[in-house]
């Protein structure tokens, strides 16, 4: 599919990056391609309709930073709203938090305590899914604020990792895997 020839195409490996050993999944030459961006912008928002072709969700989330740039043209595409979860420190008012580990240490995402209405359904979109605890941390993010996770769209999973494990029964829509 177009969608496939754009992942083996426009992701480059790049090793040894952000330290020796791991192979980093470089997506900017896909982003700047409009053909491919447009391709997996419609693909990724298939995860947020119904058998029908209907909209199911009532807004799609993105995980910063890679996250926001796929989702919020995947909102668009499916007629409802953005909301940015962010790096510890960010967002100006009220939040919930979350911290899950790292290789090395701790991350801290955080989502405005008001950002999703209780009940509202929510699709979880980002670039990579690798062991899962950033897609794991923002679940609980949404559910913290009553939100409900529909599914999760990554346009890669990084299968020989435990990501799948990690999120339980969410649904996950991968365009590729590695
Ligand atoms: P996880 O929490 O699943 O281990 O890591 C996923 C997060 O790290 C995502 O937000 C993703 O953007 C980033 N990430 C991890 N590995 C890669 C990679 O190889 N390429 C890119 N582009 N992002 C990665």
């Amino acid at each position: 599919s177009d969608v496939t020839e754009a992942l083996s195409r426009l992701v480059r490996d790049v090793p040894d990056y952000p330290e020796p050993g791991i192979v980093y999944k470089d997506i900017t030459p896909l982003l700047a391609d409009h053909g491919a961006l447009t391709a997996v912008v419609h693909a990724l928002a298939a995860a947020g309709r119904d058998d029908d072709g209907r909209t199911a969700v009532d807004l799609v989330l993105g995980m910063e930073s890679r996250g926001f740039i796929l989702g919020a043209p995947v909102a668009l595409e499916l007629g409802v709203g953005f909301v940015p979860v962010r790096k510890e420190g960010k967002l100006p008012r009220e939040t919930h938090t979350e911290s899950y580990s790292l290789e090395y240490g701790e991350a801290t995402l955080e989502i405005h305590t008001d950002a999703i209405a209780p009940g509202s359904r929510v699709l979880l979109v980002d670039d990579v899914l690798a062991t899962g605890g950033t897609m794991a941390a923002t679940r609980r993010l949404v559910e913290s604020c009553g939100g409900v996770a529909h599914g999760a769209a990554v346009l890669l999973e990084l299968s020989f990792l435990p990501g799948r494990e990690a999120i339980g029964d969410l649904p996950l829509l991968a365009l590729g895997q590695v």
